[in-house]
């Protein structure tokens, strides 16, 4: 067997046989005359699942969370964020770089913001010293911890009581409805705006969906044009999305008992994990003392494990997705243990 087993990210899924049928059936029109029928089913009904009243579909998360940015603030703005957001540390400083504001980062732990932190981070809005306060971004979930509601509730009570909007950047929020237990809409209800990617768990090939007011998304859709995301016959695109609404949202449930399993095997071999209980299909690893990181790397490469080039130094985040099948956890666990030798022999 020589196929690979990758476990980079949930980006790596491909469409199954059944959503190219779908997307290759699509009806098509122009877009950007919002004339396209399958871009208008992807954008109403992820706005239902979400419980908002109009979506926006955009060629990825990235963009998706700059328009909400460029759409919640004016430039010279400030907005708050947990410093692990990604937004903030995975967007080439888009934020700054296009909308024009600067980020008030706060501290991030297991996916919750603290309340003290982000209610000291507005400033007084009548001393010209300091930008205006004028955006909340949450994330949900976070490297794989799910922020919990109540912390989610607190937040955006405070972003409430200031009189500012909360951005959710719920790229995997269904990832978060399933290991919640709740339906998605009830986690969206805390934010204004979210944005969900359809090309990670949910296995479609491209694109994300912005929903928010019908207000926000018309706003929305003037920067979706300002940054080029303006797209023609995309209804083949968005029919792999909606089709992904369909069929592959409650499944992500066994991309979770994956990465719960290999958690588990490799907390047998001796490897840290960074935490008790993994809850979606996203944790991060590190090997016993002694053990190279860029040779564990190599060495896996060697059997036809993929993992993603280290995190800070001695840290590997591992990612689960459709298309992996319990048999792989099983075999990527034997490829982790003939890896680790200070352990191997005691895990059998
Ligand atoms: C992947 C991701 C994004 C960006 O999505 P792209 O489609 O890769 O641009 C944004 N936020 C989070 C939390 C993500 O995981």
């Amino acid at each position: 067997m020589n196929r690979t087993i990758d476990l980079r990210s949930d980006t790596v899924t491909l469409p199954s046989a059944e959503m190219r049928a779908a997307m290759a059936a699509a009806d098509l029109g122009d877009d950007v005359y919002g004339e396209d029928p399958s871009v208008s089913a992807l954008e109403a009904r992820a706005a239902e699942m979400l419980g908002k009243e109009a979506g926006l579909f955009v060629p990825s998360g990235t963009m998706g969370n700059l328009i909400a940015v460029m759409t919640h603030t004016r430039p010279g703005d400030e907005i708050i964020c947990g410093r692990l957001t990604h937004t903030y540390v995975a967007e080439g400083a888009g934020a700054a770089r296009i909308a024009g504001v600067s980020v008030w980062p706060v501290s991030h732990e297991q996916a919750q913001l603290d309340p003290v932190e982000v209610e000291s981070g507005f400033h007084p809005t009548d001393d010209p010293h300091y930008p205006r306060t004028s955006l909340v971004i949450v994330e949900q979930p976070n490297r794989g911890w799910v922020m919990p509601l109540d912390n989610l509730s607190d937040i955006a009570c405070i972003a409430r009581r200031h009189g500012v909007p909360v951005h959710m950047d719920g790229a995997r929020i269904f990832n978060a409805a399933v290991a919640l237990g709740v339906p998605a809409r009830e986690i969206a209800a805390h934010a204004d705006s979210l944005m969900f990617c359809v090309s990670k768990g949910l296995a479609a090939p491209v694109g994300s969906v912005l929903v928010g007011s019908a207000a926000f998304v018309a706003q929305a859709r003037r920067a979706r044009k300002v940054l080029g995301g303006g797209m023609r016959q995309a209804g083949v695109l968005a029919a792999g999305g909606l089709y992904a609404l369909d069929h592959m949202v409650d499944r992500v449930a066994e991309d979770h008992a994956l990465a719960q399993r290999l958690a588990t095997g490799l907390r047998e071999l001796g490897w840290w994990i960074d935490r008790e209980v993994v809850q979606t299909n996203v944790f991060f690893t590190q090997p016993p003392q002694g053990l190279d990181l860029a040779a564990v790397v190599a060495g896996l490469a060697r059997t036809g494990v993929q993992v993603a080039s280290p995190y800070s130094g001695r840290t590997l985040r591992l990612v689960t997705h459709y298309g992996l099948e319990p048999e792989d956890m099983e075999e990527a666990l034997l490829a982790f243990g003939a890896i680790t030798p200070a352990t191997r022999g005691s895990a059998a």
